[in-house]
């Protein structure tokens, strides 16, 4: 099949803002969790002859252990086991947190090739912060901002590169 590219990262980083700009067409929800609303959502995607799919995540939220939140976890985890390339989103604004720390640690143990976008790069000003980012030990941040489309096309060059 397609490969998969599992979108991660905490909530409210901007995952389902950037899912939503490169899902061109079919959005599908695979629910199976019954009663769990924020289930993997998938997402047919295109990029210089590369197709493949996009899975969003309700987001990782290490912290919290209510019922949900573990649900979300599992959804995350699920999609890091089936996907082919992870796409670890963090926020410019926030810098590293400690949730942010804990999923790039769990996203190093699965040993799958990730990408690193650091979004709510709205500004110039802010592609300086991104380098703090390099402390995650992931790999090179690429700064974007899903919000005035900025770097878009970089982050897609990356990650098509890992297939
Ligand atoms: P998710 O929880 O990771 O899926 O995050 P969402 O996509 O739901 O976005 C969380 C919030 O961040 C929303 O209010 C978005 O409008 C906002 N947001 C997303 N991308 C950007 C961006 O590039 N810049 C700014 N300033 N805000 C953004
Ligand atoms: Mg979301």
């Amino acid at each position: 099949g397609k490969p998969i590219v599992a979108i991660v990262g905490r909530p409210n980083v901007g995952k389902s803002t950037l899912f939503n700009i490169f899902a061109n067409s079919r959005i599908s929800i695979v629910e199976d969790t019954p009663g769990v609303t924020r289930d993997r959502l998938y997402a047919d995607t295109e990029w210089l002859d590369n197709e493949f799919m996009m899975v969003d995540t309700g987001g990782i939220e290490i912290m919290n252990t209510d019922k949900i939140a573990v649900s979300i976890r599992q959804q995350a985890q699920i999609a890091i086991a089936e996907a082919d390339v992870i796409l670890f989103v963090c926020d410019a604004r926030a810098g590293i947190t400690h949730e942010d720390a804990e999923v790039a640690k769990m996203l190093r143990q699965s040993k799958k090739p990730i990408v690193l976008a650091i979004n709510k790069a709205d500004s110039p000003k802010q592609e300086m912060e991104i380098f703090e980012f390099y402390n995650l030990g992931i790999g090179e941040p690429i700064p974007v901002s899903a919000a005035n489309h900025l770097g878009l096309g970089d982050l897609l060059d990356a990650v098509v590169e890992k297939f």
